[in-house]
């Protein structure tokens, strides 16, 4: 996929049907292909950034940022490495901790930061460079997240997590080389936060018509075009071929920039993601290792795929009646090597119990969850 040619397809619609779009047109720079890495250092050139950030961690530095920060030095590019510190459990977290770190490293003279991972390194740089008024540039490490393109940043203060809101990246390189060669349960990640969309549609079309919430012809039908995409090539995706990982990255691409259209998180985040920030708070409290986001999304879509069947389909046919059986989505995760079941990401009845009540009190929005939980 051309990256401007996809926005000038979507900035075009845009403009024809502008129903619920809050946002266009999009601009971004960058690219999504095999060898996008060597063009990040003419592109800042271009731009007139001498100096510049680049944020990884041990993992990303290994797996593109060592190469990246190599031709920043040949193109006589400054750039200052941040390499952000796990925390006890050895996870990077998006908090205080790592913010006020990257905040310390950065270079006064730095116009630039180049987020060098995956979701929590980005959304860390997202926020920086919104309050430090810094370009932000994504380079993804792996397909594992549809929020790089996003503008709010997920952020834990104080074991609490809030979306802020921060900027969208100005450019984009997506390495497919570097993409086909992270580990698999993190493009595993990536489809479970795609199969989510499932989900997240459904409510996004519920909240509006059980509660007026605001509503985006455009973006529901490019996300669920993304989604579509992705079940047509599960078998590429599923072995983790490059075409495989390209078409994932095109969907979470498509997925963000649908977000990003609305100026919320509606068209990809529905009950499911909420299942699994209430999970991921819980985590962090009793100090156990941290999920991927789209594992535990992956998990969450099951289940409430399940429950909406079960529950509601029969009362918001229109809804809810096309959701795949559960059955249907935990064979698809499993194919691509990703966790299905509560007892695979270590969920206790207790836990499951607690956030099907709860969840929803996370974000102000009508979903499925909300329903069922007011109305047990
Ligand atoms: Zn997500």
């Amino acid at each position: 996929m051309e990256i401007q040619t996809a926005l000038r397809e979507i900035n075009e619609a845009a403009a024809r049907r502008p129903e619920g779009v809050v946002f266009a047109p999009i601009v971004m720079e960058g690219a999504l292909e095999a060898g996008a890495l060597a063009k990040v250092a003419p592109y800042l050139k271009a731009r007139g950034c001498a100096s510049v950030g680049l944020v990884a961690d041990a993992n990303t530095w290994a797996a593109a940022g060592e190469r990246l920060a190599e031709s920043l030095r040949e193109a006589g590019i400054a750039h200052a490495v941040v390499r952000v510190k796990p925390d006890g459990q050895g996870d990077v977290i998006a908090d205080e901790r790592t913010i006020v770190q990257v905040l310390l490293e950065t270079p006064k003279e730095a116009r630039a930061i180049l987020a060098v991972g995956s979701g929590t390194i980005h959304d860390v740089v997202r926020f920086v460079c919104a309050q430090t008024d810094r370009a932000f540039v994504s380079v993804p490490t792996a397909a594992s997240v549809d929020g790089f393109t996003s503008v709010g940043a997920p952020i834990i203060t104080g074991g609490f997590k809030q979306t802020v809101p921060a900027i969208a990246p100005e450019a984009i390189f997506a390495d497919l080389d570097v993409l086909a060669a992270a580990p698999r349960r993190m493009t595993a990640a990536g489809f479970g936060d795609m199969l989510g969309k499932f989900t997240s549609l459904a409510d996004w079309r519920f909240s509006a018509e059980q509660a007026g919430e605001p509503f985006c012809p455009l973006a529901y039908e490019l996300t669920e075009q993304a989604l579509t995409r992705c079940l047509e090539a599960v078998d590429e995706i599923a072995s983790g071929s490059a075409r495989g990982v390209e078409v994932l990255m095109e969907a979470l691409l498509l997925s963000g920039w649908s977000m990003l259209l609305v100026g919320h998180s509606r068209p990809a985040s529905g009950g499911e993601h909420h299942l699994s920030h209430h999970w991921e708070m819980a985590y962090l409290k009793e100090g156990r290792r941290q999920l991927l986001h789209g594992a535990k999304v992956g998990v969450a879509a099951v289940m409430l795929a399940k429950l909406y069947r079960e529950r509601l389909a029969g009362a918001y046919p229109a809804v809810f009646g096309d959701l795949p059986d559960a059955e249907r989505l935990r064979t698809w995760l499993r194919q691509a090597g990703g966790p299905s079941d509560p007892g695979d990401i270590g969920l206790t009845e207790a836990l499951i119990g607690e956030s099907l009540r709860e969840a929803y009190l996370l974000r102000d929005r009508y979903t499925g969850l909300k329903h069922l939980a007011l109305n047990a």
